[in-house]
């Protein structure tokens, strides 16, 4: 891909703090559209023009789809080790942007980015906290949001992990730096709203749901997204009848540490992908599960961990996901073209003085690990993690991210 001009356009102009999801997200599109829908996407193919052109002519050459692409990872909560390693002794505050650093300029050349926010942001006065009660410092919000991430799901089974209190906190949070987010709601009616982002003429609407809240009781029933096959269903719909081209289901579901889906997860992928969904980012295994490309359709069974201090390396082996989208501008069909994924390690190591969790590009880091700060004897763990993700995602429609040399040489690991 080249890099589009009008990405980095959009990405700049995008509108910072925002208020309310839905309606905000309303307001986003049109920004979005102000900012960039004027500019046709870059294409060499011929008769690149204007697409709101009258249409009398004889036989005007078909306008080029339009394009976007979605980058799509993981679970990301902070267990003590972590939150021990953001926090600056001298100063009390919390800094997570440096362990973002090695993918950051990644990230950012996605026209959109979605996580899953598997934590509370719950506030200082609540204690911050790892493993099993989350709640992450707002610190954790800043740099997802300086990485470049747009879109956070949050319907998880820490939803409620810091109680109702918390959760709106997280809400009110998550609105206050600026992410489109989905999952849970304060309010019937913001449970009904449609969480939608245009980019590059393209619509995508995100809802979230999960198997369940670690057992506690949900305080109102609009608060966190269940999995609920009727649920989605209308949800789907209503996002269509929004306008959505794309409909995303984040699914939190699944067996912890099972490199195959479960019988269920099929059962309920089927499901939402028959009620209309395009597109499927499971989460929750915290490992990751295989993809498909099935139609146009994206399938994205469980996408591990994207940061986090678990133990294991399988459980620190995850990917960042590319969906390749393009919209038909004659029959205003959208589809998943390809989905593309570079295999990540979170990489625990001490940069400058500092305990640092980040999540490596794994064939990048173990080529030139003096570059990443990476200790020789860590290379061949950031091998096997390259060769554990290949051989768990590879798949018809679904490759390494990048040039064929580049994937030769990675492939050579
Ligand atoms: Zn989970």
């Amino acid at each position: 891909m080249g890099g589009h001009p009008t990405r980095r356009l959009c990405r700049f102009l995008r509108p910072r703090p925002s208020r309310v999801a839905a309606a905000l997200l309303v307001a986003l599109a049109a920004a979005w559209l102000a900012a960039c829908g004027g500019i046709p996407v870059p294409d060499t193919g011929p008769g690149s023009g204007s697409d709101d052109e009258e249409g009398s002519r004889p036989s005007p050459p078909p306008p080029p789809p339009r394009r976007a692409t979605l980058l799509s990872v993981g679970d990301i909560f902070l267990h003590d080790s972590l939150l021990q390693a953001g926090r600056d002794p001298a100063t009390g505050n919390y800094d997570f942007r440096p362990f973002l650093d090695p993918v950051r300029d990644t990230i950012r050349t996605a026209d959109l980015a979605v996580a899953n926010l598997e934590t509370p942001v719950a506030g200082k006065a609540a204690g911050y906290s790892g493993y099993p009660l989350f709640n992450a410092p707002d610190a954790l919000l800043e740099a997802l949001r300086d990485a470049g991430f747009d879109v956070l799901t949050n319907a998880n089974n820490h939803s409620l992990d810091r109680g109702a209190r918390g959760l709106i906190r997280t809400y009110e949070s998550l609105d206050r730096f600026g992410f489109v987010h989905t999952g849970t709601a304060r309010s019937p009616a913001e449970r009904d709203r449609v969480a939608m982002v245009e980019v590059n003429g393209v619509r995508i609407a995100f809802t979230a749901y999960t198997y369940g809240t670690n057992g506690i009781p949900l305080p109102e029933p609009h608060m966190v997204n269940l999995i609920d096959e009727e649920r989605i269903a209308a949800d789907v719909a209503r996002a269509r009848q929004a306008g959505a081209d794309l409909v995303s289901v984040s699914l939190h579901f699944g067996n912890e540490y099972q490199p195959e889906p479960s019988p269920e997860q099929e059962r309920l992928v089927e499901a939402a992908l028959d009620s209309g969904a395009d597109i499927i980012l499971g989460h929750h295994p915290h490992v990751l599960q295989r993809a498909e490309l099935r139609d146009g359709k994206a399938v994205l069974f469980s996408q591990g961990n994207f940061l986090c201090g678990q133990i294991g390396e399988d459980r620190m082996t995850s990917a960042l996901f590319w969906l390749d989208i393009e919209k038909d501008v004659t029959t205003g069909r959208a589809a998943v073209t390809g989905i593309r994924f570079e295999p990540v390690y979170i990489h625990k190591a001490r940069i400058a003085g500092r305990l640092v969790w980040r999540p490596l590009p794994a064939a990048a880091a173990a080529r030139d690990p003096a570059r990443y700060g990476v200790p020789p004897g860590d290379v061949p763990v950031l091998e096997r993690a390259f060769r554990r993700a290949v051989e768990r995602l590879e798949a018809p429609g679904v490759q390494l991210n990048g040039s064929r040399e580049a994937v030769a040489s990675r492939q050579a690991l």
